[in-house]
């Protein structure tokens, strides 16, 4: 990871989306648009009439779940003649409407998270995709060091030991993309969903219990919480201020809302899923709801603003420039940077390439890369607060352009021509 940062672009940390949740971040990341705005608020779909509620891996085979409007880049690019694929990235299972993504495989039930022999067979099924297949897109997804880290706690030895497990694999896949000579061809952007810190527990602290000050039978018809650091609650009928002013003060360490009045600046409550009444603790405590029955020593959901919920972004490739240290910027940014790699032209989004084009060389050819003496020491303890590791692979402008020029001479299609990147417009909502 070291060696990617002199050899392309790293930035000094992103910052996910709130909730920082998996599916959520992801979804933010693969559209470019607020979790409000695509609405999958949630790692869980849930019904609050049947009261039911699907696990991550269940809800990542519900298209209803996934499909609220907002296309994901998969979708956009196929739509403008690029070949996607997605391999085990959230909501990549899922169709929009009624398309899907041209390949997908989506995590089965009893997947290992941690094989590193399937870590690189997976590397070189996605290196077969582009060579062999003609791919221009692909999403890699690995449920590491967030399964461990939630297991053993971010600040662990076995969290540091998969963060080497990790580097490896990284290493690998640099091998591989030049075994399968596509150094000068491919685009690859490593990045995750979240951060982690470490759960704070009794008798260090006094959790977060919500039926110490409220009357599970009385007031909640439905709720979400016993899932780290972020809970939402639908009252009974009749009972939302009853529900509010019991909670608002209860815990020095819960921020209670009701659903209009939480803050915008998470980009979070707007949507019609999000329950009328939104919680979330400080950093490391969990919510629990009528039991402590959460055992996790790492967890995420917290404010995205927290030191401990930021993650990573690296890029490297014929496009990017090399050994360029970027400012700390929102995940929703990285949406545009793949659409101008793609040369495909974006959906409505909230991001702007106006903050990470400045990461391609051909934004100012020749233009004289300094050595930032900050480098070195942002590199370090990298690990310790990444979340689930997604993988971008996206094949380069030139050669994008390069193979497009020889589809042309067979199909005549001026639609597949290259397009001009200086003009593709930024729709900012
Ligand atoms: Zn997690």
């Amino acid at each position: 990871m070291d060696r990617l940062a002199r050899e392309g672009v790293k930035a000094k940390y992103l910052i996910p989306p709130f909730v920082t949740m998996t599916s959520p971040s992801h979804f933010t990341t693969i559209s470019g648009r607020w979790i409000e705005d695509h609405g999958v608020i949630h790692n869980m779909m849930f019904n609050t009439e049947t009261k039911w509620k699907y696990s991550f891996k269940t809800t990542l085979n519900k298209t209803e779940w996934w499909d609220n409007g907002v296309l994901p880049l998969w979708i956009t690019a196929q739509r403008q003649g690029r070949k996607t694929a997605s391999f085990h990235y959230p909501g990549g299972g899922a169709k929009y409407k009624g398309e899907a993504v041209q390949r997908s495989l989506v995590e089965s039930y009893t997947h290992p998270d941690s094989n590193e022999t399937e870590w690189r067979e997976n590397i070189d099924i996605v290196m077969n995709w582009f060579t062999k297949e003609d791919f221009d897109f692909v999403t890699l997804y690995y449920g590491e060091p967030d399964n461990v880290g939630h297991k053993f706690g971010p600040e662990t030895e076995n969290r540091r030991v998969m963060i080497q497990q990790i580097d490896r694999t990284i290493g690998y896949l640099v091998e591989a993309i030049e075994r399968h000579r596509l150094t000068e061809h491919l685009n690859v952007i490593i990045t995750s969903d979240h951060g982690m810190t470490t759960v704070k527990k009794k008798p260090n602290v006094t959790e977060i219990l919500l039926t110490k000050y409220i009357k599970y039978k009385d007031l909640v018809k439905f709720d979400i919480v016993d899932y780290g650091g972020f809970g939402m609650i639908l009252p009974k009928p009749g009972k939302e201020e009853a529900l509010y002013e019991a909670l608002k003060n209860a815990h020095p360490h819960l921020h209670v809302y009701k659903k209009e009045e939480f803050p915008e600046r998470f980009h979070y409550a707007k949507h019609e899923r999000v329950l009328p009444i939104l919680l979330y603790a400080d950093s490391g405590y969990n919510i629990n709801g009528q039991l402590i029955i959460y055992f996790n020593k790492g967890d995420h959901g917290f404010d995205n603003d927290l030191e401990d919920m930021r993650t990573i972004f690296r890029a490297f490739g014929p496009d990017f420039k090399k050994n360029h240290l970027a400012e700390p910027f929102d995940s929703i940014h990285i949406y545009p940077l793949m659409c101008k790699l793609l040369g495909v032209t974006p959906e409505p989004h909230n991001g702007s390439l106006a903050i990470t084009q400045e990461m391609l060389v051909d934004q100012q050819p020749g233009a004289k890369i300094q050595r930032s003496s900050a480098l070195q020491n942002t590199a370090i303890g990298l690990g310790t607060t990444t979340g689930v590791l997604a993988v971008l692979f996206v094949t380069g402008v030139t050669y994008t352009a390069i193979r497009r020029k020889k589809k042309q001479s067979a199909d005549q299609n001026s639609k597949s021509e290259p397009v001009n990147l200086n003009e593709i417009p930024r729709v900012a909502l």
